[in-house]
């Protein structure tokens, strides 16, 4: 069957990779929709995220939604030919973590789409029962793998400790940071506002209920009239979040880091403003079980996935989809591969 691979900084073919072997308790999906998440286009452009290389070549894609194509589904509380979402980590269940209730931090994990194990931008994959999350009827394929993001973004606003009123502060307005700011909103935020250095993602965060709009953190400092906001949000890919956060931060106020940034450090920043205003730090990885928050915040249109998506093609069209969204040409946000064809 047909797969997407990535080779190496910005070589991506497409490849031919085994049918799936069903593993006992895997059943076999097809798959429907595959969106390229940032963390993809960080094995695109860079070949890697930090230290974790691409080793061999790579099928990237976490972010997906599936047919269940498997004669044993009704076995196990399925139907053929019903859409559903996939968890797409595999947690032990058994360390201490997952039994600490935080399985994301399982020591054995592995997650589908990154190395060594292949994702879902190919015709079929195998998934064990517990990964297969059966949605409401009526989501689209787009939706339900949208998912995946709306989770991270619900995980780090867990860990936000959002009060109602509280002013806040998003840098980065691509797919996570345009998800933060609709549930921030959606969870009685006071003044959000949104910075993008690309004129096209700001203007999209206004249109998605942002109050004000900067191209850096800069203009948001001045826009709080130098006082700061009650809770940071990092949602970008630079370096510089922690120096930028903090300067952003009332006293006493959160942070949340949900970004990966390039390269490998986070820049140093300086101790004085940090130590001085006593801020709360969270840092997110990935996403704790969070699907059915997700689900129901797309259901209850919490969530325009359709304003976020703004590409979509088939296998054939991959190569020009990543290189557009990598190069944030043509409004580019996110863009939906299907590698069944294209629906209508
Ligand atoms: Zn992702
Ligand atoms: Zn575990």
């Amino acid at each position: 069957m047909r797969a997407l691979f990535i080779h190496g900084e910005k070589d991506l073919r497409l490849g031919d990779l085994p049918e799936p072997e069903l593993k006992p308790g895997e059943y076999k999906l097809k798959v429907a929709s595959a969106l390229i998440c940032g963390s993809d286009l960080h094995y695109y452009i860079e070949g890697g995220i930090g230290t974790r290389r691409i080793q061999k070549p790579h099928v990237p894609g976490h972010e997906f939604a599936a047919w269940v194509w498997d004669d044993r589904a009704e076995e196990v509380g399925l139907k053929k030919g019903q859409l559903v979402a996939v968890e797409p980590s595999h947690f032990c269940r058994e360390c201490e973590y997952c039994r600490r209730g935080l399985p994301h931090l399982c020591t054995s994990l592995r997650f589908r789409g990154s190395p060594p194990n292949h994702g879902a931008m190919t015709e079929f994959i195998a998934a064990p029962r517990e990964s297969i999350i059966p949605v409401p009827e009526g989501f689209t394929a787009d939706e339900v793998a949208f998912l995946e993001p709306v989770g991270i973004g619900i995980h780090a606003l867990k860990k936000a400790d959002l009060q109602l009123a509280d002013s806040v502060a998003i840098l980065g307005c691509g797919p996570i940071g345009l998800v933060l700011l609709q549930l921030a909103r959606a969870h009685g935020a006071g003044t959000i506002y949104c910075a993008d250095p690309l004129e096209y993602r700001a203007k999209k965060a206004l249109a998605l209920g942002a109050d004000q709009v900067g191209a850096s953190y800069k203009d948001i400092v001045d826009m709080t009239g130098g006082r700061g906001v009650d809770l940071a949000i990092d949602a970008t890919t630079s370096p510089d979040a922690m120096a930028e956060t903090i300067a952003m931060v009332r006293p006493a106020g959160r942070i949340v880091l949900v970004g990966i940034p390039t390269g490998v450090n986070y820049n140093a920043f300086d101790a004085m403003p940090f130590r001085s205003k006593e801020p709360t730090i969270k840092i997110c990885n990935r996403m704790s079980e969070v699907y059915p928050e997700a689900i129901e915040a797309v259901r209850r249109g919490m969530i325009n996935v359709k304003a976020i998506i703004t590409h979509h093609g088939a296998m054939e069209d991959a190569v020009s989809l990543f290189e557009r969204q990598g190069s944030y040409r043509d409004g580019s946000l996110k863009s939906a591969i299907y590698p069944n064809g294209v629906p209508n």
